[in-house]
């Protein structure tokens, strides 16, 4: 894992504009992510553990629309 990584201490958002509701986040990452009711997810996470870092990244990489936005 890189260290800007282990150095991370952004917020992370979605960008409802873009986002297709295809469920990837949530069902991925339910530690983070959950579906807001309509396939929209929400961050409900208040605190990103060390341990979910590499994954929050991997999961705004795999997001198909690019609508993880990591700040
Ligand atoms: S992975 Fe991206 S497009 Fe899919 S629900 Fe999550 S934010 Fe929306």
């Amino acid at each position: 894992m890189p260290q800007w990584v282990h150095n991370y201490r952004g917020s992370i958002k979605i960008d409802i504009d873009t986002c297709t509701a295809c469920r990837l986040c949530y069902e991925e990452l339910p530690e983070i992510f959950s579906d807001r009711g309509d396939g929209i997810p929400i961050v409900y996470a208040k605190v990103v553990t060390e341990s979910l870092i590499e994954r929050v990244f991997q999961i705004a990489q795999d997001c198909p629309s690019g609508s993880i936005i990591l700040e």
